[in-house]
């Protein structure tokens, strides 16, 4: 077993949509960045990379490299998924919080888990996403941007190919 944790923070951006764990919240006040700018799904690739010894989201897809410009987050976790699983590792579960005074998360956490969970090959419920304010205090507590916190437990498996097939065979 083997754990990491992921920290990310971006600046809200009244222009952009507000994508977050991979769902499309609203179509304005989103985050800047040169990807989508998902915090959520950032966080938990750093998690994952942690887990693994693979470096840092920076030096995996640097934000100087224009393939990355404007990227769906996603297709950096689904990339970064391929290099776990080539390792023989297999996500146990993710704990997510994100300290935010806006938008609230509870209403869309549900959703986050389920589109999260089929890029990570686990079960909705083992995709924790929880929402914390910070009470107002600070560059959060002003709305200028957010932060999200994540970790993820991972097991190595003796063979990935036996691992996809149970899956494939629901066990
Ligand atoms: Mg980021």
């Amino acid at each position: 077993m083997r754990v990491g944790q992921g920290y990310d923070s971006h600046r809200f951006e009244r222009s952009r949509p507000l994508v977050l764990g991979g769902v499309r919240i609203s179509d304005e006040n989103g985050l800047s960045g040169h990807s989508d700018g998902d915090a959520v799904v950032h966080a938990i690739i750093d998690a994952l990379l942690g887990a693994t010894g693979l470096g840092s989201i920076g030096g995996r897809f640097p934000d100087t490299d224009p393939e990355w410009e404007g990227a769906d987050s996603l297709d950096l976790l689904e990339r970064t998924m391929r290099w776990v699983e080539e390792r023989n590792y297999q996500v146990v579960n993710v704990d997510v919080t994100v300290i935010a005074e806006r938008p609230r998360i509870a209403p869309h956490a549900a959703a986050m888990s389920e589109v999260l969970s089929r890029y990570l090959h686990i079960s909705p419920v083992s995709v924790s996403i929880k929402g914390k304010s910070n009470e107002g205090m600070g560059w959060i507590g002003r709305s200028e941007g957010l932060a999200v916190s994540a970790v993820a437990l991972l097991d190595q498996i003796g063979d990935i190919d036996a691992l996809h097939a149970s899956i494939r065979a629901g066990g």
